[in-house]
């Protein structure tokens, strides 16, 4: 019993460490880092900002059921299995729900956690913020400013020039090279 209690909190620390996944959803993707086809989802879209606001049973129509499970049921995909945790691509990256732009590759940097990482998002109301009490953990959970999906967590330990780390599901991210 003694044993179990002493490791309690090197437990809670290794989850805080990045983002848990206690209920561990398996999302395992493969194949090259390119955006995903959104034909079965016309909310998709780069250049319409009007914030949506879509009833849950819409959503799980349009996205995939691996999606769905992260963007709006909040689950995170196992560490080192996503497509962009080491993807180096030059380019942006876009919300897999709707298309809000939310980050770009000059703003990625390589974390040792295991999901794709960035220090600061493309604009300020690119993403939202909710405090996240789960599990026991003090966490802040970063939202898509445009539909509110659910892409990952904020931490203050990441590097200059903001010190945040934005450690995000790689299926909650789109990427799109930059033009040549
Ligand atoms: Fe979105």
């Amino acid at each position: 019993m003694k044993r179990i209690i002493l490791h309690v909190p090197l437990i809670l620390i290794a989850l805080a460490a990045c983002q848990a996944a206690p209920q561990g959803l398996t999302v395992t993707q493969s194949g090259a880092a390119m955006s995903s086809n959104h034909s079965q989802n016309p909310y998709y879209s780069r250049t319409d900002t009007t914030k949506l606001d879509l009833p849950d049973e819409v959503w799980k129509k349009v996205l995939s059921p691996e999606l769905y499970a992260v963007a709006r049921k909040g689950e995170t995909e196992r560490a080192f299995t996503g497509k962009y945790w080491n993807y180096e691509g030059l380019g942006t990256y876009y919300c897999a729900a709707c298309g809000n732009a939310l980050f770009r590759s000059d703003a990625k940097f390589a974390s040792t956690c295991g999901w794709p990482s960035f220090f600061e998002t493309v604009r300020s109301g690119s993403v939202e913020y909710r405090e996240d009490n789960s599990y026991g953990m003090m966490r802040t959970e970063v939202l898509c400013g445009r539909c509110d999906a659910h892409l990952g967590h904020v931490f203050d330990d990441g590097p200059p020039p903001t010190g945040k780390r934005f450690c995000m599901n790689s299926i909650s991210l789109d990427f799109e090279p930059n033009s040549k």
